[in-house]
């Protein structure tokens, strides 16, 4: 059943309070609701409940008899209640059986829970809705083998239930939806630290692993303790209990989940150190911790209404989350990061038979809806909106949206009207950002002048038309640009209107056509038609730029911009049209070695920067510039071109491998070492390929997994060697074997389907694990390029049959892991046939609602 966002109606009932009562027990659990329920007008009230076993359904306390329960499909909708009801109920559910990892699990031995989106009505029967509130008190009773009983809030009392039995009772004082409800029982380590917030508050802070894993939480704890102090500098906001818990899971279909008070992880997510993750999974590790701690504000004290206002709380999260990085690494590093994934995820989403606006109109499974549009372009959509505001804007406007609406269940439009009202400023023309899908394409052309010195910049917005079939109403589109000369230096130009002339200027660009001139300044003595324009700053828009600048334009950017972010990105222009050249038989690239030479002598700029810039763009980045496109001619040109590359830098490469050891020190050392190894890996340098070779050994984990991915696409035997040797070292340590799973999916040398069989078989490989199942097929599917799209359709088949398979255990996992089989639109007609048997054969498996949604659409927009 499709769900549309204009149906919505506020809840007929008030929760005043909820009492849950969880019993484990080891073939069952029951779990009583006992709800204070107050009317408020006379419609029909759900409580949602989903596979579970009523046993008895009590109004004000007295037994109704069963053949009067009013059961439907999707739970007991309760009619013509008086103004003030007790309800309770008592239902079974078997968590020890449940592998689709909503609602109640077992995950390792240890029993947990995932609410989020509608997690809870697999638990007990409830009001399954974010806008119901309402403060919770929690006894939870197992076994005494299950030392640790959690839930949310504070711990009020703990004892004794006979039976070898034990209880305890939580309390949490601030009102929740039901998907912010948690609880965990089972045997762990606990690693204890405190902070004390800006006020006094003294918050204990708690993190819970597997045992043995408590060497592997201190930066899982720093990063915690950097998160609270960083949000209440930035924004003012404290933590507001006494105590804050993490728990580490190790099957668990997303990232972490920020449930109030107690915040449950991917192990991933927070085992991690020097040894056993690389310096861009602990940085991971860092911005996860800080997004689910920052939730508490944005998501739990202020919620959303319902679920099409996703973005209202992950879009403004993730905003938050990247200035953090932001603000405790490198700008600019950070910048160019957040927006390759937005390229490599998002846009193709955009693209695709499941595009949707970040707050999507209509669903019939919502959670496909946990989409890089919704986190990713929805940050944007925040970080434009506070670009405009200004810092102080912005602060003023987050604010008032807190003392407004604390408390409280609302929409993006609350959102939106707080900043505008904090600020007394109109932005209703950013809604169109909310309501229409696709990604803009913003056309910038130049009319140079030398009689007047001018320099006009005709901007043509384009929206796309898309499979959400949302209206293409121009958009405000904000452009930060400046002007370069010919030798690089900065150009001060004074725009139309304006008095001043200065080097960085911001523009709102709303209307379809626009056109705007600058001025060069008295005191340039050059010729106006020498500047080079850099446009879109610091990415200061979501949209695809199209922009007439030559080669050398992009040379003398990439070289000498003082935007960051516009040398990285001038780069990645570069790197993209050479290796669609090296597809088309016409490759080189003297130009650009000769300018990454100037950037790795550079002695002012960061060693992680230069790592950046060395990155050559995805397939997925690829593939958006060429059409039709063949992935696995790109991935071949890609190749040649690291090789082209490798040979042509050979010298800084073997600078950098003689100054192993010093670079081995700092994270950006160890990142500029790996990029400029698997250049001469790629070159087939013998002297790179051995140390590569050597280097799989270290102990630190950035520079082993480095040597083995720079030789993930080589012949060589140090590839196999290397390949065995992670493995044996590992093979006790379930974590970091998702690594050498990856590794070898991604192998176009080893990375065989037979391989792949192969790997699922392997004892650490669990089918019922999230985590391993996307380090073998996810891995495949986005790395592996020149076998998953092999001619012949086997990488597709192979896919969909896993699929159908994994479905019948984790419908939620399976439907997002099928995106990539139905992003045809790039191929040519042989690959999109084969696609699309692909998907037939899935729809032919009568697949969960998950799964069949993102099947559907992706059939019909090919239809
Ligand atoms: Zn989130």
């Amino acid at each position: 059943m499709v769900k549309l966002r204009s149906d919505y109606k506020a809840p007929s009932c008030v929760v005043e309070e909820a009492y849950l009562n969880i019993d484990i027990h080891q073939d069952h659990t029951v779990v009583t609701t006992r709800l204070v329920l107050c009317t408020v007008d006379d419609a029909p009230f759900m409580l949602n409940g989903r596979d579970l076993d009523l046993q008895a359904f009590r109004l004000d306390g007295f037994d109704i008899e069963k053949d009067k329960w009013p059961l439907t499909d999707g739970g007991l909708l309760l009619e013509g209640l008086p103004a003030k009801t007790i309800v309770e109920t008592v239902s079974i559910c078997h968590p020890e059986s449940n592998t689709a990892l909503e609602g109640l699990y077992l995950s390792g031995g240890m029993y947990c829970t995932q609410c989020e989106p509608e997690g809870f009505r697999r638990i007990g029967y409830f009001p399954d809705r974010p806008d119901v509130m309402t403060c919770f008190t929690v006894r939870i009773e197992a076994s005494r083998a299950f030392p640790q009983l959690l839930s949310n809030g504070n711990l009020l009392e703990t004892g004794d239930a006979g039976d070898d039995r034990h209880y305890a009772l939580w309390h949490d004082p601030h009102p929740k939806p039901s998907y912010l409800f948690a609880c965990v029982v089972g045997d762990l380590d606990c690693a204890a630290d405190s902070f004390t917030t800006r006020s006094g508050r003294n918050v204990d802070l708690h993190i819970y692993v597997e045992k043995g894993n408590l060497d592997l939480t201190g930066h899982a704890m720093e990063s915690l303790k950097k998160s609270m102090s960083w949000d209440e500098e930035r924004f003012g906001l404290e933590y507001d209990l006494d105590l804050f818990q993490i728990v580490a899971v190790s099957h668990f279909n997303m990232g972490a989940m920020e449930n109030k008070g107690l915040n449950i992880f991917n192990s991933k997510y927070v085992l991690a150190d020097k040894s056993t993750a690389t310096d861009a999974d602990l940085h991971n590790v860092e911005s996860i911790i800080a997004h689910e701690y920052f939730h508490n504000w944005t998501g739990n004290r202020v919620t959303c209404r319902d679920w099409f206002q996703l973005t209202l709380k992950e879009g403004l999260t993730v905003f938050r989350d990247q200035c953090f990085s932001a603000d405790m690494h490198d700008a600019g590093v950070q910048r160019a990061q957040d927006v390759s994934m937005l390229r490599a995820a998002q846009f193709p989403e955009d693209r695709s038979p499941t595009a949707h606006p970040i707050r999507p109109e209509s669903y019939r499974e919502i959670n496909n809806f946990y989409t890089a549009t919704v986190y990713e372009k929805g940050a944007e959509v925040i970080r434009m909106l506070s670009g405009y505001l200004g810092t102080d804007g912005f602060r003023r406007g987050m604010d008032l949206y807190f003392s407004r609406h604390d408390g409280q269940a609302v929409t993006c439009d609350d959102f939106v009207a707080a900043l505008a009202d904090a600020n007394e400023i109109d932005l209703s023309a950013f809604s169109g950002w909310y309501s229409q899908a696709g990604t803009p394409r913003l056309q910038v052309r130049r009319d140079v002048s030398s009689v007047d010195a001018s320099i006009a910049l005709i901007f043509t917005q384009t929206i796309p038309e898309t499979a959400a079939n949302t209206p293409r109403e121009p958009l405000p589109i904000p452009v930060r640009l400046g002007f370069l000369q010919a030798d690089g230096a900065p150009a001060m130009l004074r725009r139309d209107g304006e008095n001043e002339a200065r080097t960085d200027h911001v523009l709102l660009i709303e209307k379809a056509h626009e056109v705007v001139t600058f001025y060069v300044d008295g005191s340039f003595d050059g010729a106006v038609d020498e500047l080079t324009p850099s446009l879109l700053r610091g990415f200061s828009a979501p949209v695809i730029l199209d922009d007439d600048l030559t080669m050398v334009e992009r040379l003398n950017l990439m070289t000498h911009d003082e935007d960051l972010f516009n040398r990285w990105d001038a780069a990645q222009s570069l790197l993209a049209d050479a290796v669609i050249a090296y597809s088309r038989g016409q490759g080189d690239c003297d130009q650009l070695a000769r300018c990454y030479q100037q950037i790795l002598a550079d002695d002012n700029l960061l060693d992680q920067f230069k790592a950046s810039i060395l990155g050559i763009p995805g397939i997925a980045v690829l593939e958006s510039r060429i059409k039709p496109a063949d992935p696995v001619a790109l991935h071949d040109a890609r190749l040649a071109l690291q090789a082209a590359l490798g040979q042509a830098l050979c010298d800084e490469v073997d600078a950098c491998l003689a100054n192993q050891a010093t670079h081995a020190e700092t994270a950006g050392g160890r990142a500029l070492l790996n990029q400029l190894l698997a250049l001469g890996v790629a070159a087939g340098n013998a002297a790179a390929v051995k140390m590569a070779g050597a280097q799989v050994l270290d102990a630190n984990m950035s520079l082993s997994q480095g040597a083995l991915r720079a030789l993930m696409d080589s012949e060589s035997p140090e590839r196999v060697s290397g390949l065995k040797a992670f493995h044996d070292r590992w093979q006790d340590a379930p974590l970091v074997m998702e690594k050498w799973f990856q590794m070898e999916a991604m192998s176009s040398v080893g990375g065989t389907l037979e391989r792949l069989e192969e790997l699922m078989q392997h004892k650490a490989f669990d089918p019922n694990n999230p985590n391993k199942i996307r380090a073998v097929l996810g891995a495949f599917m986005a790395g592996n390029p020149a076998r998953f799209y092999a001619a012949d359709g086997s990488g597709f088949d192979f896919i969909a049959r896993h699929l159908i398979d994994i479905d019948k255990r984790n419908p939620q996992v399976a439907a997002r892991m099928a995106l990539p089989l139905t992003r045809m639109a790039a191929y040519d007609d042989g690959r999109k046939a084969q696609m699309l048997y692909a998907l037939q054969q899935i729809q032919a498996s009568k697949p969960s609602n998950d799964l069949g949604e993102v099947v559907d659409k992706a059939l019909a927009a090919s239809a």
